[in-house]
């Protein structure tokens, strides 16, 4: 009889001691949880993108995503040889740190942000210095000289940040690129609801990597495909971490026709625009919360008093929301992703009412 052996291997240190990443998936009335696009695609815009009789199941994926990269890269006007495309952006993440993180390289990242670029740079044994950012989260003064200091190898700058909305322009990415022999990742999976973009300097930067995803805007988080653009050098070497069939061909398929009919996207991404100021303003006039101007599809909410109880309030209300409190300095603090209208109401009334001592029936 087979006998189970009494120890079996532990796993890495800086693994045993790493907290795994925890969505907090609960299944909710309102779920302003997870920067998603509030709105699914329009039925007809689906059955036209995925077409399910036209994918061969049999067959592995092209391992070069080579429809996808044109289609992206005609979007761009780059050459598919500038263009990486990963199961979601984390992947892209992974694989850029399994090609240029690892022993004896340091990623410098500006905190509060992205938590995947710490967890990603453990799980690659790449160390990881956190600058913090300043009071009002955009990036400290000297940020570049600072990088250096570090001896930081690949700094991430996620524009517009997640979790605090705001963004960091293309003069100040300008000073990080110049004279540094690293690389500057600038992650833009919020940008199509802001303005600038970095795209315009990968011309002049061959150390400059810019990550996109179809997950928000675009309405596509449930197929996982997110995109780095670059120079072909960068990305030939990203090609040579990541996994040969990363992204399944159904994925590959439907993201390739839906960014052939980007303009599509256009109306849904100026309402939640809309959405977001009038969220931005209603809750800032409430007593006890800030909350901080955004150029993503979120907003960033201080709260003066304990913001984990309102997190549950709002929990037993059906409305989740991200809770920021395991994060140091973060501890009242909330996300709050942008909802459809009717979705963006229902958290405004239960906000206010709470406000109110928490019922209306005196009134
Ligand atoms: N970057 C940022 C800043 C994000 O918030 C996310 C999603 N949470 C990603 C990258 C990765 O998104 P995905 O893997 O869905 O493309």
């Amino acid at each position: 009889m087979a006998r189970k052996p009494k120890e079996i291997l532990r796993p890495r240190a800086d693994i045993a001691a790493l907290r795994a990443y925890d969505p907090e998936h609960h299944r909710v009335r309102v779920n302003l949880s997870a920067n998603e696009n509030p709105y699914d695609l329009p039925a007809e815009l689906k059955a036209a993108i995925l077409q399910v009789e036209q994918v061969p199941f049999n067959r592995y994926p092209d391992p070069g995503a080579l429809e996808l990269r044109r289609a992206i890269g005609s979007n761009y006007g780059l050459g598919i040889d500038g263009i990486a495309v990963g199961n979601g952006g984390d992947e892209l993440i992974l694989a850029l740190l399994l090609a240029y993180g690892g022993a004896g390289r340091t990623v410098v990242s500006f905190e509060p942000t992205f938590v995947m670029y710490r967890i990603l740079s453990t799980v690659t044994g790449t160390a990881c210095v956190a600058i913090e950012r300043g009071p009002d989260f955009g990036l400290p003064g000297g940020a570049a000289d600072s990088v250096k200091a570090a001896a930081g190898d690949i700094v991430f700058i996620c524009s517009p940040n997640n979790p605090t909305g705001n963004t960091v322009s293309n003069e100040a990415l300008v000073a990080m690129l110049t004279d540094f022999s690293g690389l500057v990742v600038v992650d833009e999976a919020y940008q199509e609801f802001a303005g600038e973009s970095a795209v315009s300097l990968l011309n002049d930067f061959p150390n400059l990597a810019v990550l996109r995803t179809f997950s928000k805007a675009f309405s596509l988080a449930g197929l996982r495909v997110g995109y780095l653009l670059a120079d072909p050098e960068i990305i030939a070497n990203i090609l040579k971490a990541k996994l040969p069939y990363n992204v399944n061909a159904l994925s590959q398929a439907a993201a390739a026709a839906l960014m052939r009919r980007a303009g599509a996207l256009g109306g849904v991404i100026e309402e939640i625009r809309g959405e977001r100021d009038r969220v931005f303003e209603a809750i800032d006039k409430m007593p006890g919360l800030t909350a901080y101007p955004s150029e993503a599809n979120f907003i960033f909410v201080r709260v003066a008093g304990d913001g984990p109880a309102l997190w549950r309030d709002l929990l037993s209300e059906g409305i989740l929301v991200r809770n920021l409190g395991q994060t140091e300095g973060l501890e009242n603090c909330l996300r709050v992703t942008v909802g459809r209208p009717d979705e963006n109401d229902v958290l405004i009334e239960t906000l206010e009412k709470r406000g109110r001592g928490g019922d209306d029936q005196n009134r």
